[in-house]
């Protein structure tokens, strides 16, 4: 059976594959287990020149990387380019980890106790399809700085940078079978590695309607488990910001990655005293946006991934918005950027839409805007825009949510950890916590006696 791999942009077939199936995961999986005792076996200081050969090797390739993302995805090649960069960083900062995988002793009557991080075993990595290679980076460099090996199985739609990175690897000098791409659907070979007595853990990123079938299905063999799910984020606008800079930068906090980011602050709160005001230079900063052809360096927004999306996004915009963009016509999944005002209540306020529509909502004082942007099953990121530092504060540590910004809508770095509360999911990836999910604590006691 073969998997038609398509280019948003044009619609037309980028690469036909073989299509994985729930045996294809086994053999993968059989791989990966045979390939463990030697992996973790590698001195910490080797595994770590490893890592930085195979940043190295990523760096060499990451015009190429990023080209072949920005088709695949339909991605502004200028965002594939920045990614890419944030994949070789990814690896470059996990490189460092194999050397300070630093345990505690700590005093206990008759002897001592000591802590080791200790691997796990065979780990799966299931991806969605809107950051392919960088949100597999932040699964694989951790994975792989803990000792152990991987089966990584991306999303159909958009398995071409893992297949480069699998080759990539190999030719780095990691050794063979610790790195396993599987390209197949999540039905059979997710469902597969989900469900294998042989995989320890699984490092989900999706919906969160997958994410609860894989949390139910890695039940079975109490596997670890880290979701990364989906979002409904509040950009939260007071009316003593800096209003021009908060709506300059609103659009692409939505718009960017035509709105299929899990980060995308797609519900905007404003405060009913600024509201007028703000709307309008809203609407001038949208209608900027540039939306167009992928490979122009000058694009800031590309189309949606398929048909079937777009058909689920439109769903989401009934009747005249407040603010519909241009698109271009003809073949390409397009949608244009769109503001629609709304109520909290609303389902487009309610739902994760994952394409370019912001909802626009407004709020009286600082209690209602924290209660409105906690009212959501969500719990993933979201900015706050004052330019009073303790209110700042006070919202930041009241909105139940795990990656937030101050007078910014940027929240992703390599170096600080991300991850969300409530139906977000569980789990941090990135940052010194994103090991925590790829070891075990180990407890042994020796005897002074
Ligand atoms: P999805 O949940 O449909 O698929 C994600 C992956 O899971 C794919 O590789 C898919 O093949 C696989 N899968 C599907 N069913 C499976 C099953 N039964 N068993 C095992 N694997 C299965 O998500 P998507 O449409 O690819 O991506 C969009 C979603 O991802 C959005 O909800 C978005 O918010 C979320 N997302 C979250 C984050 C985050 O870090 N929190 C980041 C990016 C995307």
């Amino acid at each position: 059976m073969s998997l038609t791999v398509l280019e948003p942009a044009t619609e037309q077939v980028l690469a036909e594959l073989l299509r994985a199936d729930a045996s294809d995961a086994e053999e993968a999986v059989a791989l990966a287990r045979s390939a463990y005792p030697a992996w973790r076996a590698v001195a910490p200081a080797d595994r770590a020149r490893l890592l930085h050969r195979l940043a190295d090797a990523l760096a060499e390739r990451q015009e190429d990387l990023a080209v072949l993302e920005a088709r695949n995805v339909g991605k502004p090649i200028a965002d594939a380019r920045g990614e890419m960069g944030m994949v070789v960083d990814t690896f470059r900062y996990y490189a460092a980890a194999p050397e300070r995988a630093l345990g505690d002793t700590i005093p206990v009557a008759g002897g001592v106790a000591m802590t080791f991080r200790e691997p796990l075993g065979v780990v799966a990595l299931i991806t969605p399809w809107n950051f392919p290679l960088t949100i597999a980076s932040w699964k694989l460099a951790p994975a792989l700085a803990a000792g152990k090996p991987v089966v990584l199985k991306p999303a159909e739609l958009t398995p071409l940078t893992a297949l480069q990175f699998e080759r990539i690897a190999l030719e780095a000098g990691i050794p063979e079978g610790v790195v396993n791409v599987v390209v197949g659907p999540g039905s059979s070979a997710g469902a597969r590695l989900v469900e294998h007595p042989d995989v320890a853990k699984v490092a989900f990123t999706g919906s969160t309607e997958v994410g609860r079938s894989i949390a139910a299905g890695a039940a079975q063999t109490i596997k670890r488990v880290t979701l990364e799910l989906g979002g409904k984020s509040a950009n939260l606008v007071f009316a003593d910001a800096d209003l021009e800079k908060a709506a300059a930068a609103a659009p692409y906090a939505v718009f960017d990655n035509a709105g299929q980011d899990c980060c995308a602050r797609s519900r905007i709160f404003v405060e009913r005293s600024a509201y007028d005001g703000f709307l309008e230079l809203l609407v001038g900063a949208t209608r900027g946006v540039r939306v167009g052809d992928p490979a122009d360096e000058a694009t800031e927004m590309g189309p949606l991934i398929s048909a079937a999306h777009r058909e689920t996004v439109s769903s989401f915009v009934d009747g005249e918005p407040l603010f519909r963009g241009e698109a271009p016509d003809g073949p390409g999944f397009w949608f244009p950027c769109t503001l629609v005002e709304a109520t909290n209540e609303d389902r487009i306020a309610r739902e994760e839409v994952f394409g370019p529509v912001a909802a626009v909502i407004p709020f009286e004082d600082e209690q209602e805007a924290v209660r409105l942007a906690n009212e959501t099953p969500y719990g993933l990121s979201g900015s706050i825009w004052t330019r009073d530092g303790a209110r700042a504060l006070r919202v930041a540590r009241a909105v139940e949510a795990g990656v937030l910004s101050v007078n910014s809508n940027s929240s992703v770095r390599v170096a600080t950890p991300f991850g969300g509360f409530k139906q977000s999911g569980f789990g941090r990836e990135l940052g010194m916590q994103a090991l925590e999910g790829y070891s075990e604590t180990k407890n042994v006691f020796v005897s002074t006696d």
